[in-house]
């Protein structure tokens, strides 16, 4: 899974680097952070002359780890732990910002994206970076822990109080936080002016300025092959994520046991493979990927443009591609690319 993964990497940044033809050639850090590469492409100049800017960023993003991972010991453990006794919580302005946007999207997708899943992202074994066991959970476990108890739904989020009636909470942000981490690096980065500039987290990112006042092209990885389905093109401060059932998965019994589950059924989803959004921050387009992949066929398309989503493309089960309008205007399908693909909408 790792070597795939590593491969698919590759490929992305070759196509990246195929797009920057300006003379002053970018240079590339890597940093490990919330279990993917970080890949930072900047202007030679940045660090050159801001030699402390990669500390800030490794500091940031290894208190967002403790912070923002519900299995670790930081603000989100200690929420957890105080819903779950009942009790209230005053979190930082930064936590509740992303309680609140997380439970907006539970809404706008009646329940397909819900951080509150974490009960059953545990059982299932994919909390943390070992395998999950060999055996898949008891059908029972799993129906005991789906459905509405623990969801993000019923919290009450008064500025940055956060209460909710006595239950057990583990809210996982594992489907929203690493656009939320983006989002912050990329803010850092305006806050100095550097420009252009590429955030990529394990290939979900965000941009910053153009390259040479062209469109940035990055590459979407093919689910079941090595290579990519094609290139999107990306503007200054648009950001791209893929959720994709091939990122963290096991397979038993010819099954594929993967990541993004169903909080309603506490499954794993089996009608898609992958699902790419392009939208305005990295918040939005992380959850949406989620959210998207989850709703699939009942209805993905009405869904995204609940959420204000133009571009987003869809892999289906059996390969076959399907994408918005705006998604077609940004892409182009790689010439090995043999499925069909349908375009919704005008
Ligand atoms: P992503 O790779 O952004 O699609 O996020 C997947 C991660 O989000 C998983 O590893 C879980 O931690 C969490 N997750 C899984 N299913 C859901 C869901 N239905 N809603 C919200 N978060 C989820
Ligand atoms: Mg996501």
């Amino acid at each position: 899974m790792r070597a795939r993964l590593i491969l698919g990497l590759a490929s992305l940044v070759l196509a990246l680097a195929a797009c920057v033809q300006n003379g002053d050639a970018p240079a590339e850090y890597r940093l490990f952070a919330m279990g993917t590469w970080v890949d930072l492409t900047l202007p030679p100049a940045a660090v050159h002359d801001r030699p402390e800017l990669l500390r800030e960023i490794e500091s940031e993003l290894r208190a967002f780890e403790r912070d923002y991972y519900a299995w670790a010991d930081g603000e989100l453990a200690a929420l957890n732990r105080a819903l779950s006794a009942g009790r209230a919580f005053e979190a930082s302005a930064e936590l509740a910002g992303l309680l609140a946007e997380a439970q907006r999207i539970e809404a706008a997708t009646e329940g397909a994206f819900d951080p509150g899943v974490g009960a059953l992202v545990e059982l299932w074994g994919f909390h943390g970076s070992d395998d999950p066991p060999p055996t898949p959970p008891a059908a029972a476990v799993i129906y005991a822990l789906a459905g509405r108890a623990g969801s993000i739904a019923d919290l009450s989020i008064d500025g940055t109080l956060i209460r909710a009636a006595e239950a057990e909470y583990t809210l996982d942000l594992g489907g929203i936080a690493k656009g939320e981490a983006v989002d912050r690096i990329v803010a850092k980065l305006g806050e100095r002016g550097i420009a252009p500039a590429l955030v990529n987290a394990g290939g979900d990112l965000r941009v910053v300025g153009a390259p040479a006042e062209r469109a940035w092209r990055i590459g979407i990885l093919a689910p079941r092959r090595e290579g990519l389905i094609g290139t999107l093109r990306l503007v200054g401060g648009e950001a791209a994520f893929t959720s994709g059932d091939y990122e963290r998965y096991v397979e038993r019994d010819g099954q594929r046991l993967h990541h993004i589950l169903d909080p309603r059924t506490g499954y794993p989803v089996t009608h898609t493979q992958a699902v790419t959004v392009l939208a305005a921050n990295g918040v939005l387009a992380d959850a949406a990927a989620t959210a998207l992949f989850v709703v699939g066929p009942a209805g993905w398309e009405r869904v995204a443009e609940g959420l204000g989503i133009e571009a987003a493309l869809r892999v289906d089960a059996t390969g076959r591609i399907e994408m918005t309008a705006s998604m077609r205007d940004r892409f182009q399908i790689d010439a090995d690319e043999g499925s069909d693909i349908i375009i919704l909408g005008h």
